[in-house]
């Protein structure tokens, strides 16, 4: 086997460049299909577009229990446009630290998972077993995972562990992402004879004034989650008009809010379209459905198993949310409808949450081999090993 340590594999992970956009993740998603065929798991892969290959490898299974999930994205995000002190793709390496796109968002949690698994593969054939499920396209709206589910490619989970970025700390959820444009149409005219014309910025200018009045609990019914705290909205964008000698016949506005438990993304999109009655016509872009575990047994164990690495010590009486979101969201809503059950989710992985998407990003190699240990651990007490 080529990749044998943690640090090896995530640098040879880092080494294939899945900027999305483009993407590409096909070369990556093989590379570690194939790690694990050798290792003894069924692999699958799923291109949405091709090019796009998501990864999905399990060993085990067992009618009683379904086995566990983890889950990671193979794409990074861009460069930016500031230099690199660093090579993005190389894994440059100086003390604790290990560099390159990628390495904390999160080809390190995609590496521990595959190496906890492979460890522990010999052991995994006649037990609830393991499936790893490695996605394309995260970045941009969970395209890849969104794919798995809707298409049902995803077969069974009891529990995923998200390994995105956490500094080893197991979160319980986020919440959820939606954005919309609204678009209002008017009637063009020249600027000197307004009254002939249908001004779509006057327009727009109703639909803001009824969104900046936008009531959560009135439209939705929830407006607080006791762990997430309140929904937000908020008008990121706005272009309308031409030319300034004529009235203006279109306007569009972008809006991005972040949902939390109960409030259904549907629901939400044709209060909104009521709310601005004829004004406008509303669109939805991206969505991700909130994500929340109420602590149960299992989650209890993910806590005691990351525990002994950290200094904060993550309680069941006091769970916490992360700020952004995942593939989770959409694997457990694919679960879920595969009859798995309720699907505890829980968010753990070796990168550091402030270095994702950063210049010179970088993971902990201590962070990195934590991480697989606490993994182990979690597949060990999944399958009663
Ligand atoms: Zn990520």
């Amino acid at each position: 086997m080529s990749s044998t340590s943690p640090l090896q594999l995530t640098r040879d992970l880092l080494a294939f460049n899945t900027i999305n956009p483009p993407g590409q993740e096909k070369d990556c998603a093989e590379f570690l299909g194939k790690l694990l065929q050798d290792a003894g798991f069924a692999v699958r892969y799923h291109a949405f577009e091709p090019t796009r290959t998501s990864v999905i490898a399990t060993i085990g299974g067992r009618q009683d229990k379904p086995p566990i999930c983890f889950t990671g994205h193979i794409d990074i995000v861009p460069l930016g446009a500031a230099a690199w002190a660093r090579d993005p793709f190389a894994g440059e390496t100086e003390g604790d630290r290990v560099f390159g796109r990628g390495s904390t968002d999160m080809k390190s949690g995609i590496a521990a998972s595959v190496i906890a698994a492979i460890k522990l593969a010999p052991h995994l054939h006649d037990k609830p077993g393991v499936t790893l499920v490695l996605t394309a396209s995260e970045e941009v709206g969970c395209e890849g995972a969104k794919y798995l589910a809707e298409e049902k490619l995803l077969d069974r989970a009891g529990a995923i562990v998200v390994a995105e970025p956490t500094d080893n700390y197991p979160y319980v959820g986020h919440k959820g992402l939606i954005w919309v444009e609204i678009e209002t149409k008017g009637k063009t005219a020249h600027a000197s004879m307004p009254e002939q014309g249908e001004n779509a910025i006057l327009k727009m200018g109703k639909v803001v004034h009824e969104l900046e009045h936008f009531n959560w609990k009135h439209h939705c019914g929830v407006d607080c989650h006791p762990v997430m705290g309140k929904p937000t909205m908020n008008i990121a964008t706005i272009h309308g008009g031409l030319n300034t000698n004529s009235v203006p016949d279109s306007a569009k506005l972008t809006v991005d809010m972040r949902t939390v438990p109960g409030i259904d993304h549907v629901h939400l999109c044709r209060s909104i379209q009521s709310l601005i009655g004829d004004l406008g016509h509303l669109r939805k872009i991206v969505e991700t459905p909130p994500l929340y575990s109420e602590p149960d047994e299992w989650i209890e164990s993910v806590f005691a198993a990351s525990a002994p690495y950290l200094e904060r010590k993550p309680s069941t009486a006091d769970p916490k949310t992360i700020q952004f979101s995942t593939d989770g969201a959409d694997l457990k809503r694919g679960y879920v409808a595969n009859g798995c059950g309720a699907v505890p989710t829980v968010i753990l992985g070796p990168g550091q949450p402030e270095l994702a998407h950063q210049t010179d990003e970088s993971c902990s190699i201590k962070r990195l081999d934590e991480s697989v240990e606490i993994f182990e651990r979690v597949m060990r007490e999944w399958n009663g090993l």
